[in-house]
């Protein structure tokens, strides 16, 4: 009988630079009292992310949620976005801010996200944008989602909060769609504490991205549109600067673990491992599975409350879907007949402890306590 962990065990902690290179960053940006509006750390932290994301453009933002709600301002969308019920609730917030009705589509069952054989029938005379989400790092279907945009003269927006570093067929996954957006926020593979960034076809959108996010003023005479403050501080970029430099070790951490869990989990009778499917690198952002309770013999939400004895805090993501919000309630969309897949899916899924520092053992260990529960 395995015993539980000594102490609480979550599904992911922050990336995180030592005290010391940070302090020693500090002093830098204290001294040169130029603390936020564009100084040198965001200069710098926006050249190498370029570089690491292999984009041409990008703008910083506070966080990932004011920099989507800005990119679709900037692009000028209105009426309805075609849009995903399986994503964190900020996705559809984004919309909310702009007056814009989502209108949800059904997700594919194994990737996760939105389905295009489910969009066409969704559009109408109102709809302005397609929005996708890479739902744990793995890439939606970005050929066929833009083949279906242009058709019918629509953008497409990306919320790739999951996806830092996925690419398609070896191509960087910031550079499909008209707009992608990427958080920073400390649960991010990458992180700024808080932070985000989008990224983006049309050279042009960079000035107003920037007008939008420094609440429009142009210059010392002039405020040319209505924005807000969504600036990256320059703390904010220093951090990053150090945590891009433990991305790629902890990508190969994280890989390790990933083939532990698959090692011991691949033969669990109704575990489902989510991963990334083929040509498609995923970002390694969560670790997830689908508890399919006829097989496995035990409801996901028992699993879920089960591990907590052990002091295994694993997440229900997504759950509950977005179009379960209450303000969302008089949308045809919502109905669970629209929905079917989605539903199922969240009431399987469970993202489990990943992340560089849980080590080999302590993975073992979560698989070993996952298939004692289920012998229970
Ligand atoms: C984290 C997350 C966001 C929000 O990003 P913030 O930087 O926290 O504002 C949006 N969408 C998804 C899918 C996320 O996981």
């Amino acid at each position: 009988m395995e015993s539980g962990f000594e102490t609480p065990v979550y599904i992911t902690r922050p990336l995180l630079p030592d005290l010391q290179l940070i302090t020693e960053k500090f002093h830098d940006i204290i001294d040169s009292k130029k603390v936020t509006n564009m100084g040198d750390q965001h200069h710098e932290l926006e050249r190498q992310l370029k570089q690491y994301l292999n984009v041409e453009h990008m703008t910083l933002f506070s966080n990932g949620t004011l920099a989507l709600l800005l990119g679709i301002k900037a692009l000028g969308l209105r009426g309805e976005v075609i849009t995903t019920p399986f994503t964190f609730p900020a996705t559809v917030q984004a919309l909310d801010w702009n007056q814009i009705t989502p209108v949800f589509c059904d997700i594919e069952p194994h990737t996760l996200n939105i389905d295009p054989a489910r969009i066409e029938s969704l559009i109408t005379e109102r709809t302005s944008a397609i929005l996708g989400v890479h739902v744990f790092g793995n890439p939606c279907d970005v050929h066929r989602i833009q083949e279906i945009a242009d058709r019918y003269g629509l953008k497409v927006i990306y919320d790739a909060a999951h996806a830092f570093g996925s690419t398609i067929d070896g191509m960087p996954i910031g550079t499909y769609g008209d707009l992608t957006m990427f958080s920073f926020h400390a649960t991010k593979l990458f992180n700024t504490i808080e932070g985000g960034a989008l990224t983006y076809r049309d050279p042009e959108l960079v000035q107003k991205l920037n007008l939008l996010k420094n609440f429009g003023i142009a210059s010392e005479d002039q405020v040319l549109l209505s924005g807000l403050n969504a600036k990256m501080n320059e703390i904010q970029a220093g951090i990053g600067l150090e945590v891009l430099k433990l991305v790629n070790d902890e990508r190969i951490r994280r890989l390790d673990l990933l083939n532990v869990y698959m090692d011991e989990l691949r033969d669990v009778q109704g575990l489902k491992i989510v991963t990334a499917t083929n040509n498609l690198s995923s970002s390694l952002q969560y670790f997830v599975v689908r508890v399919v309770e006829e097989s496995f013999g035990k409801s996901r939400d028992w699993l879920h409350e089960q591990l907590k004895k052990f002091n295994i805090y694993s997440r229900k993501y997504f759950y509950p879907l977005c179009s379960e919000f209450p303000w969302y309630y008089h949308l045809e969309s919502t109905s669970s007949e629209n929905l079917e897949v989605a539903h199922r899916i969240s009431s399987e899924v469970l993202c489990l402890p990943f992340y560089g520092e849980l080590g080999r053992e302590s993975a073992r260990k979560i698989c070993r306590i996952i298939k004692q529960l289920q012998a229970m």
